[in-house]
């Protein structure tokens, strides 16, 4: 069995390291075809029977949407890491507040050197809104209700952590109507696709604030314009866009109310990935359930 990372050097040389003391064949970029067996990537080469003996194709993260659905035989794994939730509940904690506190407006102010002090909202029973209440989506409202937030939460089920107050699909309505802040932390999924537009948005209180942290296919950038530009909206920032990267002339970079960053809110932990990895090879080798298996009807 061997293990071929495609993915950047830094996080190479971790998993050589960690291979080279447990025994584990590993390479990165290119190997003998036949050796493969397990592939750590976040996309595949399109062509798959190159690797003849591969059983299981390992995402590096934990979204899947961006996986083509895996030839007979092959399983498909994620990497399901504390890193990557804690540092996104971080950018949406972090969001959250920035808008909040109107920070595009005071860097807009700071632009053109003007000193002048709006009105200090407390956090105190602000109405935060966070669609998506799974692993990131619960560690985000623990936080938020933490510092006093009003926090309330949308799953297709309707499952959320307990202390909060939870719609499922049939709820979304009046879900949107209470969001003065939204978060949104949903996969990627046909269902959610172009989720986000006019007449979604139109859905908020007047004045709104969105934080996008899933995946840009969600949200309709023309859409979020024509909220922004007629009031329905007040800010948004931005980690994920569609497309990616964001061309340097798009509106959104330079628009007053909005903040745009590279999809950088979280990435998986070279040593927590490959810990991950090497648990996958174990598990396949004891013909045990695999951790991180992903159904490939896709169910989620
Ligand atoms: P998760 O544990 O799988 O939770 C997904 C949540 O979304 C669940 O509450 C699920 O509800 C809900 N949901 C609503 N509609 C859904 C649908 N049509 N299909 C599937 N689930 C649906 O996911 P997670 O680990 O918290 O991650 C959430 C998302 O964050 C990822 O998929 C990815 O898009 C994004 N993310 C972004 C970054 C970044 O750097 N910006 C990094 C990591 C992840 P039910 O439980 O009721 O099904």
């Amino acid at each position: 069995m061997a293990l071929l990372l495609l993915g950047p050097a830094v996080r190479a040389s971790v998993w050589s390291e960690v291979c080279a003391e447990a025994g584990e064949v590993f390479y990165h970029e290119t190997a003998p075809a036949e050796e493969v067996t397990h592939l750590a990537c976040w996309v595949p080469p399109e062509d798959l029977s190159v690797y003849p003996n591969l059983r299981v194709v390992i995402c590096v993260g934990a979204g899947v949407d961006q996986m083509p659905l895996m030839p007979e035989g092959v399983s498909l794994v994620r990497t399901h890491a504390a890193s990557v939730d804690e540092m996104v509940r971080d950018w949406v904690v972090m969001a959250t507040l920035m808008l909040h506190r109107d920070m595009p407006g005071y860097l807009a102010q700071a632009r053109e050197g003007v000193w002048q002090a709006g009105t200090i909202p407390r956090s105190r029973g602000a109405k935060v809104g966070i669609m998506g209440m799974g692993r990131i989506g619960s560690l985000a409202a623990e936080t938020l209700g933490g510092m006093g937030f009003d926090v309330l939460g949308w799953s297709r089920s309707g499952r959320g952590p307990e202390g909060v107050r939870m719609f499922d699909a049939g709820g979304m309505e009046r879900f949107l109507s209470e969001a003065e802040t939204l978060i949104c932390l949903l996969p990627l999924t046909p269902a959610t696709q172009g989720l986000m537009d006019d007449a979604f948005l139109a859905k908020l209180p007047k004045g709104a604030r969105l934080v996008q942290a899933g995946r840009g296919a969600q949200l309709s950038l023309d859409a979020l314009r024509r909220a922004l530009d007629s009031g329905q909206l007040s800010s948004a920032m931005l980690d994920v866009t569609e497309p990616e990267p964001l061309p340097a002339d798009h509106w959104a970079w330079s628009h007053n109310r909005v903040i745009v960053t590279p999809h950088v809110a979280g990435q998986t932990d070279a040593r927590e990935g490959i810990e991950h990895a090497l648990s996958v090879i174990r598990a396949d080798r004891a013909g045990q359930a695999l951790p991180g298996l992903v159904d490939q009807g896709r169910g989620y």
